[in-house]
């Protein structure tokens, strides 16, 4: 297995305010871990510049102009009650997109079996036209289209484990039953969407977990619910919206993971990705909020696409 890894010094750029949960420390803490000579075949690379206009392909033009004209000169500007933009969000939420489709490109042209891309701002709460939830743009959602546009991929699937819904995702994909979406996150929880009769399509697959289980109720609901979803769909590339707040040491949520648990749930696609997608898997940063949660569970989660 050849696995990627893109990151960006941009990324540390998006500034958050004092006390934000979303800030650069949690890419300093996953560069850190990553440096280990465990992670010394890892292909890494800088993400490169991305296209503004691939943007489009999951929000319409106005939206983009409004979020473009809150971005400020100075300081920080207040999108919604938690998200935020500074001077250098543009360029890192845009970057952030151009990284993801590079990893769709690279699966797709066979320089890698996999990638894991390290940027933020995150993007699964994105919907068309809102940005909120710490997000801008929903990265996975415009890496899917593009993986359709660019390389003709007839059914994408998004795997969402972070421990919130992904609304934006959903909200995107609603009526379009080539990407398939499907959720494991805690419910009741920010942002309220994501019961099982949310279906879209058919295309739409939440598994819903309560506060405070764990390793068992996720592995079940991956067991019962994503893993058929996706044996059934046969995607031709699984993306996955890698959050890692639903450790046990997150400060967000409820859910009790443990880092043993995003290695299984990452061996499980990996195995589907070989069955359906010629081993095809982008796997793109979300949440992840206590760092030492966040380094060991990124540490697993990309130890073990690079084992496949
Ligand atoms: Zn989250």
């Amino acid at each position: 297995m050849v696995t990627r890894l893109y990151t960006h010094p941009i990324f540390l750029e998006h500034i958050t305010p004092p006390g934000h949960p979303e800030r650069p420390d949690r890419l300093r803490a996953i560069e850190r871990v990553l440096d280990d000579e465990a992670f010394a075949a890892l292909d890494r690379a800088e993400a490169p510049e991305g296209d503004e206009a691939t943007i489009l392909y999951a929000h319409p033009e106005q939206f983009v102009a409004r979020v473009r004209a809150a971005i400020p000169d100075t300081g920080i500007a207040r999108i919604d009650a938690d998200t935020t933009a500074s001077p250098k969000s543009w360029q890192a939420a845009v970057t952030a997109i151009g990284a993801a489709n590079a990893a769709v490109d690279d699966v797709f042209e066979r320089r890698a079996d996999n990638v894991f891309v390290a940027a933020r701002p995150p993007g699964h709460h994105a919907e068309k036209t809102t940005s909120m939830g710490f997000c801008l743009f929903n990265t996975a959602a415009i890496a899917a289209r593009y993986a359709q546009r660019k390389h003709g991929a007839e059914r994408v699937a998004i795997v969402d484990w972070d421990v919130h819904h992904g609304n934006g995702t959903q909200d995107i994909f609603w009526d379009d039953p080539s990407v398939l979406y499907c959720s494991t996150h805690q419910m009741p929880l920010y942002p309220g969407t994501g019961a099982r009769s949310e279906t879209g399509a058919g295309n739409i697959v939440n598994a819903p977990l309560a506060p405070r289980t764990g390793s068992d109720m996720f592995r079940d609901a991956f067991l019962s619910r994503v893993l058929p979803a996706l044996d059934n769909f046969a995607p031709d590339l699984i993306i996955i919206s890698a959050g890692f707040d639903a450790h046990h040491r997150d400060p967000l949520a409820e859910i009790n993971l443990t880092e043993d648990d995003f290695d299984w749930a990452t061996g499980q696609l990996i195995e589907c990705a070989g069955r359906h997608s010629g081993n095809r898997l982008v796997s793109l940063l979300e949440g992840g909020y206590d760092l030492q949660g966040l380094a060991f569970s990124v540490a697993a989660h990309v130890g073990r696409l690079m084992k496949g």
